[in-house]
């Protein structure tokens, strides 16, 4: 299995904590593969950038990032080399990063005006890798729910894969999950309504955004839990045995198609755009870092808005809370449909599915809802 050759080929049984040269080549081959990466956008800007993002970063900011991930890679390289034995992570985050400068680092010219078209936003998986990483990985190091738990747990890089599934083609996504929406509220918008939201202050807007949406994603999520043939679609988000900030990542594209195309119907009719965007920009912070390993917890909080020990025993497979905690912002929406569990301090022992078996690797699981379900 290429996992387990990638964990052998980097990995040591020399201690991973701080000051071992652990995290410094880890964090060197990251820059590294990040700086070559955006290197390679930079050359094939066309083919590579998405125009649905080309408008919200400037060419200079990714100039200025891209050095600033080639220097990291260098210099956590020498950390990382002069600390530990084993030195390949290193090596290779080193080796990158001089990849990266040789093909003309950050300051490769584009010549060609961009125009839209069909594009692969190989740059939306990396900049989002990039911020999704700095954002969560120090909290579930420095944090963590499950201490003995490492970044690299069994299934890390099939949940890297499945992140790559849903960037990579951004433009087929977000055209399908905006797509029933758009076209329904041509037909049965109603433009007084979104006018009359829009007076509202912005907080009350931004809360009833949010309430709106759980309810929709509620009564979605509930659906792929009950009806036989959606689960098997669904089933892929909860065979994570491990949960960490990239396992919410894992689904499949018929489950994230249908639940955010299902979630924007509602909002369409009565939000206006801007109002959407923030929402959208919520939603995925807020559901990333409830699949987060991350311990501390706020019990006043918990009853009110979903902190990661509540998600987290969406996703147990032990057999009590089979099938609750469906909502993904207030857990009183579970609490009003009998659907909550919540118990006072613990969390889950045991996570994925419950007696049932599933294919490994992302082709096999992709393909899973479509093959005629075996009779045992
Ligand atoms: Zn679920
Ligand atoms: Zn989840």
């Amino acid at each position: 299995m290429l996992e387990q050759k990638i964990n052998e080929f980097f990995g040591d049984d020399e201690p991973g904590g701080f000051g071992t040269g652990w995290w410094s080549g880890v964090l060197s081959a990251f820059f590294g593969a990040l700086a070559f990466g955006g290197v390679i956008v930079l050359h094939f800007p066309q083919l590579l950038s998405s125009p649905e993002l080309r408008p919200h970063y400037t060419l200079q900011a990714i100039r200025i990032l891209l050095q600033c991930v080639i220097a990291g890679a260098l210099v956590f390289g020498v950390v990382s080399a002069m600390l530990r034995r084993k030195k390949v992570l290193a090596f290779t985050g080193m080796l990158l990063a001089l990849g990266a400068t040789l093909l003309g680092g950050a300051s490769v010219e584009i010549n060609e005006p961009l125009h839209d078209g069909m594009a692969i936003g190989l740059d939306w998986f990396l900049l989002d890798l990039l911020l999704m990483t700095l954002i969560f990985s120090p909290i579930e190091v420095l944090w963590p729910a499950y201490p003995k738990q490492s970044v690299f747990r069994e299934e890390w890089l099939l949940d890297i894969v499945y992140f790559l599934s849903t960037h990579l083609p951004i433009q087929v996504t977000s055209f399908l999950i905006l797509l029933p929406a758009t076209e329904l509220t041509r037909w049965l918008g109603i433009p007084s309504l979104v006018n009359a939201v829009g007076q509202l202050p912005w907080l009350v807007q931004f809360f009833l955004a949010v309430l709106v949406a759980d309810l929709a994603e509620y009564s979605v999520h509930r659906l792929f839990h009950t009806v036989p043939w959606l689960w098997r679609f669904h089933a892929i988000h909860h065979s994570s045995k491990n949960l960490d900030w990239i396992a919410g990542s894992r689904s499949h594209l018929v489950d994230d198609v249908a639940v955010r195309g299902f979630m924007l119907i509602p909002m369409m009719f009565v939000f206006p755009h801007d109002m959407i965007v923030a929402y959208l920009f919520f939603v995925t912070i807020h559901a990333t870092w409830t699949h987060c390993n991350f311990g501390p917890t706020l019990r006043w909080l918990e009853p009110v808005v979903i902190l990661p020990r509540y998600h987290h025993w969406h996703h147990t497979s032990q057999e009590e809370a089979i099938d609750k905690n469906f909502a993904i912002h207030f857990p009183w929406i579970d609490r009003i449909f009998g659907t909550h569990y919540l118990p006072a301090n613990d969390w889950p022992h045991t996570y994925g599915l419950h007696n049932e078996k599933f294919p490994a690797g992302f082709w096999a699981q992709t393909f899973y809802p479509f093959t005629r379900k075996q009779r045992s």
